[in-house]
């Protein structure tokens, strides 16, 4: 099977010389034996599998972002700032968050009479004036309009929700990897993000942890008997010196404990990976990748025997398509998917307030809340964790429901509820999966190696434009989603006024897949199962965007697992 070729190609090209030896490497630049661009959950499998099973190899991660925890790409939220008051940390990811493309905006003014400046009419009779950061080739309905990257050590593992569940069947109908294997594959995943599925039910003496989730759990499983409804698996673990308080996983978690692999592990932050070099001996080789330094504004070469991109499903294609490699890669960027996300919040209803009062169970917890804060008039205490509920895809309703309270860069409650009677409901809808949606990188003159002529993005970047459309199955699922999200919210509660049901503007999901595709057939797919680059033998890629599927799943996991593909390959 080419997979296991491959296994064994990335333990040949580690043991090989150098393979472009005419380029000299800039001179303060150390050498290393892989070399991964990107230091998000992906990167950090992609390290911790190489280092693990290869004991003599180096790896040198760089990443375009810079390192602003001293833990490297530590979650953000394990802060206790935001583990007191979640609705702070709204304001954390909209900082993190990044548009991908943002078309010109509409900069006439009729009103400026008088001498002032103004731009000349374009050739559409439209005059338009470019920001630095617009993108002149986005149309607007084809955007993801709030699609955003996160450019840190650690990537959006820095702020995300860590929601892990298992996608059913129908969403791994196009993996490529064999079904055992990928069970396997599945639970090295879960190991290395940390998940569990229990940390907010019960604790090691059988006590329920958080009043809110069982309360809404147990709604939800009386009223919806048929659904499956269940504890969301998170990368989180409670914390045992105060539980109060959990560990969200971040990238660290997937790399671990530095110290084993004794200086063999470097990682560089605010190094930008621009593009990727051939080998002159071998077209179909990369030779080394061309780096700016973003401190000091310089360009660097660097080489080594393998390379692996990770910089997220826009990224990642970002860099693989500016390369003079004599390989085609007719698949890159294409197949793209990104999930419609509805969403509301409700208030509890009085009858769920009063049995949390009724219950017998948490008569001692709320006695002690009601005698330290006579006036509250809620029996939930101050550090009651949130509820983290779901309800699973399944082919009668292919989507899938988060029903709990985290922060995003929307739905802060702010001073208009009680946060603890709120309760989010995020519902993802999958999309067809069709060659036409895509992401391009080329500028005006449509030359998609042009790297140097096109418009760039505020990083230097080639700048990614979208062309997707929801097609019209989409919207009849979305239709259908919708509905049994309402459905859903009028078991629980009543609308929170400014938060009432709605489609989030396409591309808010950050969950794009289908961009690096992994897959069997070149022509469809940009690399095989084992993430190595169709027809470049010494390139591998990583992320969402090689998840081949439309899922409805939240997609970390999956792309966790099939990055891991490789390593365990290396073992046989
Ligand atoms: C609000 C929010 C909630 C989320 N919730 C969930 C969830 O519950 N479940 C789930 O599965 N997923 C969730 N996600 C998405 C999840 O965080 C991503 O799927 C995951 O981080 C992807 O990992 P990655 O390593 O492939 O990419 P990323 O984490 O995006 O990391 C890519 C890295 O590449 C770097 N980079 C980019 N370009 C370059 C370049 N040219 N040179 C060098 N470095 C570069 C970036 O700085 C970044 O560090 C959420 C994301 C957000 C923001």
């Amino acid at each position: 099977m080419p997979f296991r070729l491959t296994s064994d190609d990335i333990l040949k090209y580690m043991r090989q010389p150098f393979p472009c030896q005419s380029v000299e490497p800039d001179e303060n630049y150390d050498e290393a034996d892989v070399i991964i661009a990107g230091s998000g959950p992906v990167g950090m499998t992609f390290a911790r599998t190489i280092l693990e099973n290869n004991q003599d190899v180096k790896v040198l991660m760089l990443d375009i972002g810079s390192q602003d925890s001293a833990v490297i790409g530590e979650h953000h939220k394990n802060s206790i700032k935001y583990q007191k008051d979640i609705d702070a940390f709204v304001n954390v990811i909209k900082g993190a968050l990044q548009p991908v493309s943002v078309p010109p905006a509409d900069t006439y003014i009729p009103t400026l009479l008088g001498n002032g400046w103004t731009p000349p009419l374009g050739n559409n009779g439209q005059s338009t004036l470019i920001f630095h950061g617009s993108n002149p080739s986005q149309i607007r309905e084809k955007n993801l309009k709030a699609s955003a990257v996160t450019r840190t050590v650690g990537g959006m593992a820095t702020h995300w929700t860590c929601a892990c569940p298992t996608p059913h069947d129908e969403e791994l109908k196009t993996n490529p990897i064999p079904d055992l294997e990928r069970q396997t594959l599945y639970e090295q995943a879960r190991k290395l993000l940390n998940v569990h599925n229990d940390q907010y039910d019960k604790n090691d003496n059988g006590d329920d942890i958080s009043i809110r989730h069982n309360v809404v759990k147990n709604t939800l499983l009386k009223e919806l008997p048929k659904r499956n409804v269940q504890s969301i698996p998170l990368a989180v673990e409670r914390r045992r010196d105060n539980p109060n308080y959990v560990t969200w996983s971040g990238a660290n978690t997937v790399l671990g404990d530095l110290a084993r692999f004794k200086g063999r592990f470097r990682l560089r932050d605010e190094m930008r990976v621009t593009r990727l070099s051939s080998d002159p001996e071998c077209a179909t080789e990369v030779g080394g990748v061309c780096l700016r330094n973003l401190k000091t504004n310089s360009d660097v070469f660097a080489r080594a025997r393998a390379y692996v991109i990770t910089c997220g499903a826009v990224g990642t294609p970002s860099v693989a398509a500016v390369r003079n490699l004599g390989v085609q890669l007719p698949a890159l960027g294409h197949y793209l998917c990104e999930q419609s996300l509805a969403f509301c919040q409700i208030v509890m209803k009085q009858e769920m307030i009063d049995r949390i009062s009724n219950n017998d169970e948490w008569k001692t917890r709320i006695e002690e809340h009601m005698g330290r804060h006579p006036q509250d008039p809620l029996p939930i205490p101050f550090a009651d964790n949130e509820p983290q509920v779901m309800i699973p895809y399944t082919s009668d309703t292919p989507w899938h429901c988060q029903i709990h309270r985290d922060a995003f860069s929307y739905g802060d409650v702010g001073p208009r509820a009680d946060s603890r009677v709120v309760v989010d409901l995020r519902f993802f809808g999958k999309q067809e999966i069709q060659k036409k949606n895509r992401v391009i990188f080329f500028g005006p003159e449509k030359s998609p190696l042009s790297w140097k002529a096109g418009v760039k993005d505020t990083y230097g970047m080639p700048q990614a434009t979208f062309e997707v459309e929801r097609s019209q199955q989409d919207r009849i699922n979305d239709q259908r989603m919708m509905k049994d999200m309402c459905d859903v919210a009028n078991i629980l509660g009543a609308y929170l006024p400014g938060s009432y049901p709605q489609f989030m503007e396409p591309g808010l999901a950050l969950h794009i897949t289908g961009t690096t595709r992994i897959g069997e057939d070149d022509q469809t797919s940009v690399a095989n199962p084992s993430s190595q680059v169709h027809g470049i033998n010494n390139l591998w890629v990583g992320g969402n965007g090689c998840i081949p599927d439309t899922m409805g799943s939240n997609p970390t996991l999956t792309s966790v697992s099939i990055s891991s593909f490789l390593p365990a390959c290396c073992l046989h």
